[in-house]
Order: structure tokens, then sequence, then C-alpha cells
């Protein structure tokens, strides 16, 4: 999907009254910011839920614009550990433009502003990866980023609204697809999870091919018949208002 751009990669961007973070810059993250007239000096952190390409590409230039091309020293980074060693996503030079740099481990809490937010458990995924549940002073939400499915994931996940990548419309296991990457949920997973967490609304996204073929907005309106609660499928440039929740 993100060598197709079928769908862009350019993650998500946050206004949480008025802190504005970008989560996972993919591919095309500047291109999608500056369309969208997304102010980059504006944010004040980027958070990489892991090192792939789909989540990291643009790291850099959006820390050149977040840093106004290092005129303005400002903004944090936060990521897990084996994004920023031995092979690091993000140029030293780049790192020095920023206020910070935070490691995301399991079970740490870290604050942007008014914000805080969580990375509850480590993923079951190649590289190190977390999920986040954001706090603002009126709701709470959680992003489930890229990973197998494992028991218990839901509990460690809740609030309001539920955003997950999902990427296989069916489960997929190594022997059936050797050498391929599995480490995704599935259409059913994500069942599972919303059945479990009963969030007021679900967002889903990162779609991989399956999913797309199989129409995101068919599964989520399946999802909502199956699970009760309201499923939507991103679109590209969707926007969603946290004060819709109180409605809901
Ligand atoms: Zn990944």
């Amino acid at each position: 999907m993100v060598i197709s751009q079928l769908l862009a990669s350019g993650g998500l961007w946050l206004n949480l009254s008025g802190t504005e973070i970008l989560v996972d810059p993919g591919p095309g993250c500047i291109v999608q910011a500056s369309k969208k007239k997304l102010k980059a000096d504006k944010l004040g952190a980027i958070i990489l839920s892991h090192r792939h390409l789909d989540h990291s590409a643009d790291v850099n230039i959006m820390v050149e614009a977040m840093t106004q091309g290092g005129l303005k020293q400002h903004g944090k980074l936060f990521a897990p550990v084996d994004a920023l060693e031995a092979e690091p996503v993000i140029f030293s030079f780049l790192k020095d433009h920023l206020e910070g740099v935070e490691v995301l481990e399991e079970g740490k809490s870290y604050s942007i502003g008014d914000i805080s937010f969580t990375t509850p458990v480590r993923h079951i995924h190649p590289v190190e990866t977390y999920g986040m549940v954001f706090r603002t002073a009126r709701h709470t939400f959680s992003h489930i980023t890229d990973t197998r499915y494992f028991e218990g994931l839901s509990s460690y996940y809740g609030g309001e609204l539920l955003i997950i990548n999902l990427v296989f419309l069916e489960p997929r296991t190594q022997a059936d697809h050797p050498g391929m990457p599995i480490d995704h949920l599935s259409v059913p997973d994500a069942a599972h999870i919303i059945t479990e967490l009963k969030p007021r609304v679900a967002i889903l996204t990162h779609f991989g091919m399956s999913v797309w073929r199989a129409k995101p907005w068919q599964i989520a309106e399946k999802l909502s018949q199956q699970t009760g609660v309201k499923v939507i499928a991103a679109r590209d440039g969707m926007k969603f208002d946290l004060a819709e929740l109180d409605e809901v």
C-alpha cells in the first residue's frame, strides 16, 4: 500500500486543546501536511510507534520543519530505543535541533504540554513497537499500532475512542505465508478488541491490500453491526473532532 500510495502514509496529526502532536510520519508526511495546511512549526512533539519505514520515513524532514530548519530549537521526539541507537532513523545533527529525545518504554508515561500519554505494553512486531493511550483534560483515547494479536492486548488500552491499525482481512500464520510479515491485526482481531473495549467510537486505519480490496468502509459497517460500536474507516485527510465522542 505504501509503495503504490493508493492511500497516503503520512501518519496521524493530533491537535489536543492546542497541543499538536504528529504520530508516525510515514513517507509523504511533509507533502500531505502542507497540502492540508498543517503547520509543522506548531508541533510540540513527534512520536514514532516503531522504526518501520511506513511509520518513520519522513521523521527527519518533519523534525527539520518542526524546528524551522534548526532556527528554533523546539519540540520533542519520542521513539523506541531501537529507532535511536544502532541504526538511528534520525540524523544526529537534527537531534540537536530538538528540545529533547525521549525513549519509549513499556509501562511508562510521558507528557507534552498539558497532554499525557502512556505506552502500556510492548507489541509483538519484528521491531520494538508501542501503542499509546492519550489523556487530555476531557478525553482518553487509544491508538493500537502495529502488532500481532496477543491474549490480554485489549486490557492495556481503553478510552472513549480507539484507533486501530488494521492490516489483514484474515488472520495469517507463518506456515501459510512463509517469509511474509504476519505480525499485524486482522478484521476478526479488531472485532474481538472492539467488543472487549466497547469504546464510543472506533476508527480503523493503516489498511493492507487485503483490507483495501474488501472496501474498508464496508468492513467498518459490518463491524458496527457486529459490535454495536460506531466503527469508522479512516480516509486520507479525514478529520475527527473529539467533541463528537460526547454526542455518541
Ligand atoms: Zn510495522
